[in-house]
């Protein structure tokens, strides 16, 4: 199995890329062709539990790693981590709507999947290419990633980790999650400015010569813990899979049926996992992609233009509040064959002209797996409402998009296929927006005795790594300005 660079074919690459994160060029890893499987392989795994699942997945990428260190890996990451050793279960709240909960893990989100497993990749990867160099991992966060990264990283031998996140963007609880880490590897800083800024400013520093030069003088590596390494996709990939595998087991299709998947998107990592289960054989029929305000997504999808030059809003689903939108480009290369010049000049207009236009053969090879849709914050509240009244189920304003998004693809065409719909947070970590959507009282002031009258209203129990926050110390209050990045970098690494 070998990777290359969406910008340029010279390098091929093993799975040990995931220790470099990108490529020299700029450009995002991908694999060259992707590992092909037949029904029998979905019929196996149907009788596995999760890690299993994931190792027989995981091994069909990353070549270069031996089978021991791949169960190693494995276990690491998910034996004893997620609650009831579930990582991903999948629910039917109402026919064909199937909730993959992917929010059971260490920090009540998503990124846990990747990100308890990724150290572990990592670790092993930087021991086959630079032994005895420490990796400098590197994160910009909307919220979500940052805490994932610091929980999965925090004290692993041979890394520091370094996470900012936009100082007024994330949700109190996430930002709560953050400045309590410990760990004595770690830093976590505020930046005046958007996810956008914070993950430019990132990028800017990944491509300086002189922090190049800083940080050789150390024996030290950047490597990435966002979706723009492929370490993080390859164990989304796994929960899709293994989402389609359970509703085979539990009877609500057969193996070979095509279902839907509907995923509330941001930087594209995981609605790109479940294209890339597609193109080794997994049966989907459409990608629903679904955005909050910040359509910038489905506009592109919908007209072929991708324009972010538009005004940044802060919604209640602040994880997907990104313009953009980085994985993106791994798609556009996949459906332009590999052109990397074309991709080249495609990311060139964006940066100067933050705005491109994608031929209309390839619009339309888009649109054949894509629909795309949005709903603001008011809509986020009428679904979690809803969904909460009629079925007895709670979600979080990021889920409530998918779920809107849904709906409005099922009223628009009229198709029923069984759709697995990620359902990304626990509802939890956005108490304030989530509680006024199912209690009429007066709402509490203080963001943890919201998620009381939360539980005390729903009866979904708090996940034990939120109410275990209260009262923490809070270890990094530091916010900056994004123009001293580097110095805080620098600061850090001395
Ligand atoms: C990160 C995140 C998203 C967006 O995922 P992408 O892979 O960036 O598209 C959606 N929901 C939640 C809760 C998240 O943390």
């Amino acid at each position: 199995m070998f990777y290359t660079s969406t910008r340029s074919n010279t390098e091929l690459v093993s799975a040990a890329t995931i220790a470099r994160g990108i490529a020299e060029d700029g450009g995002l890893f991908v694999p060259v062709e992707f590992p092909a499987v037949t029904p029998d392989f979905f019929q196996r795994l149907t009788g596995m539990d999760y890690c299993q699942r994931a190792k027989a997945v995981l091994s069909l990428y990353l070549t270069d790693f031996t089978a021991e260190e791949i169960e190693h890996c494995v276990t690491g990451a998910y034996r004893g981590s997620f609650e009831n050793e579930e990582p991903a279960p999948v629910k039917e709240v109402k026919p064909g709507m199937h909730l993959l909960e992917l929010w059971h893990g260490p920090t009540c989100a998503f990124k846990d999947l990747a990100l308890q497993l990724l150290p572990y990749l990592l670790t092993a990867s930087a021991n086959k290419t630079d032994p005895g160099r420490t990796k400098v991992i590197l994160v910009a966060t909307s919220g979500d990633t940052g805490k994932a990264a610091l929980d999965g990283f925090a004290d692993v031998p041979g890394t520091r980790i370094i996470v900012f996140y936009p100082v007024h963007g994330v949700s109190a609880m996430q930002k709560l999650q953050m400045q309590t880490q410990t760990g004595d590897n770690v830093a976590v800083c505020g930046i005046e400015g958007n996810f956008d800024d914070a993950q430019s400013g990132v990028k800017a520093i990944f491509a300086d010569p002189e922090m190049m030069k800083f940080l050789a003088e150390k024996k030290m590596d950047f490597s990435s813990a966002n979706s723009i390494n492929f370490g993080r996709l390859v164990p989304q990939i796994v929960y899709y899979i293994s989402a389609y595998c359970d509703l085979i087991k539990q009877g609500k299709i057969k193996n070979g049926d095509a279902v839907n998947v509907c995923v509330p998107t941001g930087n594209f990592g995981n609605i790109l996992a479940a294209y890339y289960a597609k193109q080794m054989g997994l049966p989907v029929k459409k990608f629903i992609c679904a955005s909050n305000r910040n359509n910038v997504l489905t506009d592109f999808i919908n007209t072929g233009v991708y324009d972010r030059n538009r005004t940044f809003h802060a919604t209640t689903s602040p994880s997907m509040d990104i313009l953009i939108s980085s994985n993106l480009e791994r798609l556009l290369y996949h459906l332009y064959d590999g052109d990397n010049g074309a991709i080249r000049q495609l990311m060139n207009e964006l940066r100067q002209n933050g705005k491109y236009e994608i031929r209309n053969d390839v619009l339309t090879r888009l649109q054949k797996d894509f629909y795309a849709g949005y709903c603001d914050d008011e809509t986020v509240t009428k679904t979690i409402s809803a969904l909460f009244k009629d079925e007895k189920y709670l979600c979080d304003t990021h889920t409530a998009v998918a779920v809107n998004v849904y709906e409005q693809y099922v009223r628009d065409t009229g198709d029923n296929t069984p759709c697995i719909i990620a359902s990304t947070a626990s509802p939890y970590k956005f108490a304030p927006a989530v509680l006024p959507a199912v209690y009429e009282g007066t709402l509490p002031a203080d963001e943890f005795a919201m998620t009381e009258t939360l539980f005390e209203t729903t009866g979904l129990p708090i996940p034990a790594p939120i109410a275990s926050l209260r009262g923490k110390k809070v270890l990094h209050p530091a916010a900056i300005d994004k123009s001293d990045m580097s110095k805080f970098i620098r600061e850090f690494l001395k």
